[in-house]
């Protein structure tokens, strides 16, 4: 009786994971799907801790330590998610994230030891040893290689890339190719517990390899690998307890992971080989040729607004810097006063601005920016040329001329925006400082481009209310 109710749980939970990745992949939908899935999680762990028995009839039991850890974790995770900036939920993400990966880890390492020490044989049954220090190493990797790249997202963390990179980052992996295959067929002669641990240090160590010298603005691509892989070492855990809720959550995060790594590829113009041996560029260093300086203009709130409310066709290109000032408010303001003066405004948004997938949307989707004003790169990028005003809020690399026309610099290949092609150009930031791939941008510097020069948001304050005194 309570295994079928079991199964009946996991099949609630199962589904409601599909149904709420799919609520996920709309801006209207996406806050109702994340709450279906996690109701689906919360009925499916109720369940196993209740109703799980094993072959002897036996419970779960543990449960000061079970409810010890849920209570812990539920206080932590509640006060981070209430506490979090805006600005800072990319490296959240990444934390979170790392935290799946160690679990898809410790389960491994566990299980393991368990076999081992249950008596089992490594040897006797090559899928299942072969399934759980899959686990292991692809858990690990995902743990340390999230914790490098929410230090780099942090700012904490600087790119670095070790002489010969490359050559280190293929030895790691074959060489835990070799172990795996050593473990698995007993021909390498080590205690199994001393491999397991080996593997675990080689695999954390790769993790960090790996991600540490990716840089320039690869690291969208990056990211979302390691939330694929994460779902895949879950979904070995799945495999090696015979659960299916486990299995269906990671194989679905690991699906769209990989989706989701192969979209962000095609964005950036990079191929998946590149990013697994971590061979991007992207120093920040940098060994872009632009020369610095040239002359840059200036324009003022009232001529923006002049220039701006005359206008048949604006595109506003939001960036990091809209969501680092939380301006994605007075945004759609100024988009409704223009609307209400006739012009036509549309959102012109690039697959990696901000700092996360999909940053640009969530943020103006919480300003009840409609969806169908936001048009992605390849839709918006032939209206650009009959465009009187692009207004570029807070984006930099996503508009950069140099990945276009500088073989040279680290974001050289990738596609951007093409605002150039617009009558006027106003970029708003605080500074000429360069954006996260750490170069300058030559947009700032040609005739028809004009700085807007101020924080986002009070920049944008002032221009409605200039608008509107005008309009
Ligand atoms: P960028 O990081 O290139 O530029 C952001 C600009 O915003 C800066 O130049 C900064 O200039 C300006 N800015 C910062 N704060 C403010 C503010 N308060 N008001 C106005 N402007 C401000 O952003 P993009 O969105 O153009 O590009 C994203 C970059 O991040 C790409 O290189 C991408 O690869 C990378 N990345 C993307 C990820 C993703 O998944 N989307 C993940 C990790 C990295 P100033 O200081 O002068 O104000």
């Amino acid at each position: 009786m309570s295994n079928g109710l079991l199964s009946l749980s996991y099949l609630i939970g199962s589904v409601s994971f599909i149904i709420g990745l799919k609520m996920l992949s709309h801006p209207d939908t996406a806050r109702r799907g994340n709450l279906y899935a996690a109701i689906g999680m919360t009925i499916a762990i109720v369940a196993t801790i209740f109703l799980y028995t094993d072959k002897e009839g036996s419970g779960l039991g543990n449960y000061l330590w079970i409810f010890g850890g849920l209570v812990i974790g539920s206080i932590l995770g509640t006060y981070a998610a209430r506490k979090v900036q805006m600005t800072a939920m990319p490296q959240m993400v990444s934390l979170f994230n790392g935290m799946g990966g160690a679990c898809a880890a410790i389960i491994s390492v566990v299980e393991f030891k368990h076999m081992i020490h249950s008596g089992g044989d490594v040897t006797a049954d090559p899928v299942l040893t072969m399934i759980i220090l899959l686990g292991l190493v692809i858990g690990t990797i995902s743990f340390t290689g999230s914790m490098i790249a929410f230090g780099k997202l942090n700012g904490n963390i600087n790119d670095k890339t070790l002489p010969l990179q490359q050559v280190i980052n293929i030895g790691l992996l074959a060489l835990i190719v070799i172990l795996l295959v050593g473990v698995v067929t007993g021909w390498i002669s080590i205690a199994p517990i001393s491999m397991m641990y080996i593997l675990l240090i080689i695999s954390a160590l790769y993790g960090v390899l790996f991600v540490m010298p990716i840089g320039g603005a690869d690291m969208p691509v990056v990211i979302s690998l390691l939330n694929s892989f994460t779902g895949v070492a879950a979904a070995f855990g799945g495999f090696v307890y015979d659960n299916s809720v486990m299995l269906t959550g990671g194989i679905l995060v690991g699906s769209a992971g990989t989706v989701l790594t192969v979209l962000m590829c095609k964005a950036m113009n990079r191929s998946l080989t590149n990013v697994i041996v971590g061979s991007f560029g992207g120093n920040k260093s940098g060994t872009s040729s632009s020369a610095s300086g040239g002359t840059y203009k200036e324009i003022s709130i009232s001529d923006t607004a002049v220039l701006m409310l005359y206008s048949k066709k604006v595109i506003i290109v939001p960036g990091y810097g809209l969501a680092v000032a939380q301006a994605q408010h007075i945004c759609h303001e100024l988009e409704k006063v223009l609307d209400q003066n006739g012009v036509d405004v549309k959102y012109a948004i690039h697959p990696v601005a901000g700092r996360m997938p999909g940053h640009m949307n969530v943020l103006l989707a919480e300003a009840d920016v409609s969806y169908d004003k936001l048009l992605d790169m390849e839709e918006i990028n032939p209206e650009f040329s009959h465009t009187d005003v692009v207004l570029v809020l807070g984006a930099n690399d996503v508009v950069n001329p140099a990945a276009k026309t500088d073989p040279a610099s680290p974001i050289y290949g990738m596609p951007i925006l093409d605002v150039e092609d617009a009558s006027h150009v106003i970029v708003n930031k605080r500074s000429m400082k360069p954006g996260y791939a750490g170069i300058e941008n030559m947009l700032f510097f040609q005739p028809k481009t004009s700085m807007l020069f101020g924080d986002a948001k009070d920049a944008l304050t002032k221009l409605v209310a200039e608008i509107k005194s005008l309009g």
